[in-house]
């Protein structure tokens, strides 16, 4: 296949070869005479003699200082003897005179040449051999097929050759401008000679990074479709071994192999398990911190005109090391982020395209309201649609699929047979309606698309869905206002009409914290600060956790400036809710009786003239 291969499985065999060689010549000085020696009795010289007068002797050898000799039994049966020599000089002429032809001239052990060649050498060499390809054949499997024996810890990447991914740019939708940067080094990958006469270098390496699901695997795989080079692809985490100095022998041998492949693409999936940062305070994981070196050391060893790309991916590209990210290294960074509504709208037709559906399916409808769900998510949501279609017996997907299957994915399953009583169901109704109700009473809030009070695997016991009319990439503070006080619009009913409050309302409390106090901290909307950072995003992709950076009395005051907003934003629900309450009864009684309203029943209810009290 190549020289490389050939020289290691040279080395190989010829490891095997004196190996096996030393293990033939031991066997031979140790074990066959054990062996011979078990198959001879000792006894002594008068037994021997004795032996000889009664003519069972059959032959005898005669050694510098024993004496062995075969018995032949009565019965047959055969059996070697050794005793001492004893200096006799009768012995030859009492041998010479027996009536049985006593063969005393030969050797008794080496009776048969070929046999003994045969035991000693053969053999041992055939069992050798077997052993040899039995090896051969279990390493070959552990290497991934590529007949690479005696080659521990090597690298198993995978090569991918055209089509062998199936994936093509055609199958990632959305992600335009990730889709562009990959193009460029498809290009270079088809005709290098472009770039070389204007003496364009292309980038070594090229990082995607995003949230997890936005399809950064997929766009690697399609780049492997598009590029028509080999393509060696390999997580992180098949670097990480136990034995220090692993990882960086397979890290070698990935970047050897891709140089002799080249022009081809190295895809390396969740960097982040061996691009971490290395800090001088932990000296912990010297196995990473080698596989990383090994990684650095070799991202500069080759030559970039020669056509190696290296496509790594990670969703923490901030924990990732500073050396990586150098320009000749992974210098480009390829963004692959949440897709915007339209590019929604394309993943859903996309994976469309696999299921049968309904000709009058309204896509864009389903786009609009699953806002913030990655496209991983929303293939998902076409497949829960299709499981959902043959559930119900039918051979086509439609709409109500679709959006049955966006709440699945957000809440989990119905939950059908869930007992809630009656009492319960009247709070839950109330507080759903609070919600939609301060919603739908503010300027700045998204329209109600949806109001169910069914209980869903994910805990929720009802929810109320708001879907925006158009995409918005910014949120002003009125709009955050707006979203706490319909947060807090929930319990504020509670309270309105039950006076008193339950644990229903966590998942609102925690929602209208984390805003309130990303207002405070991060978009500066607070009267009490004014533009200052005091919080950071620590990973921006992965939940987006924050750690605070001001001194504790800040911190204090942050707590009671979250505080007060919240307050005020609960205040103006109660407000909202005590001016409606007609409303509210009229509507969570309609919502009680239905269990799910449609955005457009809900707003039918609330613009009709208020029926006069009795
Ligand atoms: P990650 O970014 O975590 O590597 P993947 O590439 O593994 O995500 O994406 C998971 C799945 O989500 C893909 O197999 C594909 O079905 C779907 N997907 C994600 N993004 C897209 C997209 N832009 N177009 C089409 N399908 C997508
Ligand atoms: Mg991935
Ligand atoms: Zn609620």
């Amino acid at each position: 296949m190549n020289e490389g291969k050939n020289n290691k499985n040279n080395r190989g065999l010829i490891a095997f070869v004196l190996t096996a060689l030393v293990l033939i010549l031991l066997y031979n000085a140790f074990i066959i005479p054990a062996v011979k020696k078990a198959k001879i009795k000792d006894t002594n010289y008068s037994f021997f003699l004795k032996q000889v007068d009664a003519g069972t002797v059959e032959k005898v050898q005669i050694k510098e200082d024993s004496i062995l000799f075969k018995v032949k039994g009565a019965d047959g049966s055969e059996q070697l003897y050794s005793t001492i020599k004893i200096e006799d000089p009768d012995l030859v002429d009492r041998l010479y005179k027996s009536e049985k032809d006593i063969d005393f001239t030969g050797s008794i052990e080496e009776e048969n040449p070929i046999a003994t060649f045969i035991i000693s050498w053969v053999l041992p060499l055939v069992f050798m051999i077997v052993l040899w390809l039995v090896l051969m054949k279990i390493l070959s499997k552990r290497m991934g097929g590529l007949g690479n024996a005696m080659s521990f810890g090597k690298s198993n990447a995978k090569i991918y050759v055209k089509a062998q991914t199936g994936k093509t740019f055609a199958d990632v939708a959305g992600q335009d401008e990730a889709k562009e940067a990959l193009e460029e080094i498809v290009d270079f990958l088809h005709n290098p000679q472009k770039y070389a006469d204007i003496g364009a270098d292309l980038p070594k390496g090229a990082l995607l990074v995003g949230p997890p699901g936005t399809g950064k695997t997929l766009l690697a795989k399609a780049v492997a479709g598009e590029a028509n080079v080999p393509f060696f692809s390999i997580s992180g985490s098949e670097f990480v071994e136990m034995f220090v100095g692993m990882g960086a022998a397979k890290v070698r041998d990935l970047f050897q192999q891709a140089n002799q492949k080249a022009p081809c693409i190295v895809f390396i999936d969740e960097i982040d398990t061996i691009g971490k940062k290395r800090d001088g305070q932990f000296s912990g994981n010297d196995e990473r911190e080698q596989t990383l070196n090994q990684l650095l050391t070799e991202m500069d060893g080759f030559d970039g005109k020669k056509g190696v790309v290296i496509l790594a991916a990670t969703n923490r590209p901030e924990s990732l090391d500073p050396a990586l990210l150098r320009p000749g290294r992974f210098d480009r960074r390829i963004p692959a982020e949440l897709p915007d509504l339209a590019g929604r709208e394309a993943i859903l037709r996309v994976h469309s395209h696999k299921i049968r559906t309904e000709p009058d399916v309204d896509y864009n409808s389903i786009a609009r309201a699953t806002a913030g769900a990655s496209g991983a998510e929303l293939a998902n949501i076409i497949n829960e649609a299709a499981l959902r279609a043959v559930r119900n017996g039918r051979n086509l997907v439609n709409q109500s699929d679709l959006e049955e299957s966006v709440e699945v994915v957000i809440a989990g399953y119905q939950r059908k047979n869930a007992v809630i009583s009656q009492q319960e169901k009247e709070i839950i109704a109330y507080h759903e309606i609070g919600h939609a109700l301060v919603a739908a009473m503010q300027e700045d809030s998204a329209p109600v698309h949806k109001i169910t009070i069914i209980p869903r695997t994910s805990g929720a016991l009802g929810y109320t869905m708001q879907v925006d009319e158009e995409e918005k990439f910014l949120l002003t503070r009125e709009e955050a206002l707006a979203k706490i006080s319909t947060l807090t619009g929930g319990r504020s009913a509670e309270e309105l009409v039950f006076n008193t409050c339950t644990s229903g309302a966590s998942n609102d409390i925690e929602k209208a914290t984390k805003l309130a106090r990303a207002m405070v901290t991060r978009y500066g909307m607070s009267s009490k600060f004014d533009m200052i950072a005091l919080e950071t995003v620590n990973n921006q992709y992965l939940g987006g956790d924050t750690s605070l950076a001001c001194s504790s009395e800040t911190a204090a005051q942050i707590d009671e400036e979250v505080n007060s907003i919240i307050r005020s934003a609960h205040n103006k629900a109660m407000q909202i809710l005590t001016d409606n309450i007609g409303k509210l009864h009229e509507l969570a009684h309609f919502l009680l009786e239905k269990e799910t309203i449609t955005g457009e029943e809900f707003m039918a209810i609330l613009k009709k003239e208020q029926q006069p009290a009795v």
